[in-house]
């Protein structure tokens, strides 16, 4: 699951981050308004963090624009304008939750994981094919009934395929899904994630992976 987190602290933003990325999510960050709006236009994400004052404006606004261009993936604002007014008027305006700041990182994580459950009951919560289960809310992952350790990119590569299963992924289609910006995507290291991913998923003689030479793969 990728999510965008719209912060202008530094340090906050790299501690939300960390705590994202350590629970199997890609993450990008924005530090302002036109970063937000920018990566919301580049690539799509399941749910958004949003900090609401902003070195360029009001991410309240962002959140109007965004629901106005139809964006309907999860809002959760955080924020340290926390009077009933603001919550109230933060919701109203088309976000999910509100958060005040201080807050706990596990009770972020526990909202995150609401919104993106309710979300998922429109789509799918737990995947499944050909013996291997995938519970994208609860990250875990089984082969034949046993769990099987991914790290959070590896996880977040099953997951494009999952979500696909018996389609072709071109090579592009896959890096957009799992790197947080188009600027971080060397395809070289595609190919070493799938070496991987493979290695943990595939037993014996049995290919989950077919490779389409000079287009991508498919989970088969
Ligand atoms: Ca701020």
């Amino acid at each position: 699951m990728k999510v965008l987190v719209v912060e202008d602290q530094a340090r906050l933003a790299e501690f939300l981050r960390q705590g994202l990325v350590e629970r199997s999510y890609t993450v990008a960050i924005a530090a302002t308004c036109a970063a937000a709006s920018d990566a919301l236009s580049e690539s799509s994400f399941d749910a958004v963090v949003l900090d609401l004052g902003l070195p360029d404006g009001d991410g309240l606004d962002l959140l109007i624009e965004w629901r106005a261009s139809g964006f309907m993936e999860p809002v959760l604002i955080l924020s340290a304008r926390d009077t009933v007014e603001d919550r109230i008027r933060g919701l109203d305006l088309g976000a999910d939750d509100y958060l005040p700041k201080p807050f706990s990182l596990q009770e972020l994580l526990a909202h995150l994981r609401a919104l993106l459950r309710r979300q998922a009951q429109v789509k799918q919560a737990v995947l499944e094919r050909n013996g291997l289960r995938m519970d994208l809310v609860g990250h875990l992952v089984q082969l034949d009934g046993v769990q099987i350790d991914l790290t959070s990119r590896e996880f977040a590569l099953l997951e494009v395929f999952m979500q696909n299963a018996g389609r072709v992924m071109t090579r592009t289609q896959i890096t957009e899904k799992i790197w947080a910006s188009h600027y971080e995507i060397d395809t070289n290291l595609l190919d070493v994630y799938m070496s991987r991913l493979r290695g943990k998923i595939e037993r014996g003689s049995v290919s989950r992976f077919k490779t389409v030479r000079g287009i991508g793969y498919q989970l088969v």
